[in-house]
């Protein structure tokens, strides 16, 4: 008896977009953040996230704000729309601004 894989039906949502880490040649590596989006652009995406900042004077962390820009393939153009909670992950400099690349969306925001 042989045993039959179930094939996961996965939506195939190709792209031609090179820099897509799913169907493009571009590699995901390093860090990763977490953030809202703040902004959105044809290919870009602004997030924004808290990060805890050390004062040493008084040995506690205060609220620091980040801002990055990552870049939006376009199989997830329709998919995210500004204030989800989405991930990026950091990949080679693809502009002056933009060093990471969105990965997957976390949750819908609020609207
Ligand atoms: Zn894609």
């Amino acid at each position: 008896m042989k045993k039959t894989k179930n094939h996961e039906e996965k939506k195939e949502v190709s792209c031609a977009d090179k820099k897509c880490p799913i169907h493009g040649t571009l590699s995901a590596r390093g860090r990763t953040f977490e953030g809202r989006i703040t902004k959105k652009f044809e290919g870009r995406i602004v997030i924004e996230f808290e990060r805890p900042l050390k004062i040493r004077k008084y040995d506690r962390y205060a609220k620091d704000k980040s801002r990055i820009h990552s870049h939006l393939p376009k199989c997830m153009q329709e998919e995210v729309k500004v204030g989800d909670l989405v991930k990026v992950k950091e990949c080679r400099p693809l502009s002056k601004i933009i060093h990471s690349v969105l990965i997957k969306k976390i949750k819908e925001g609020i609207q």
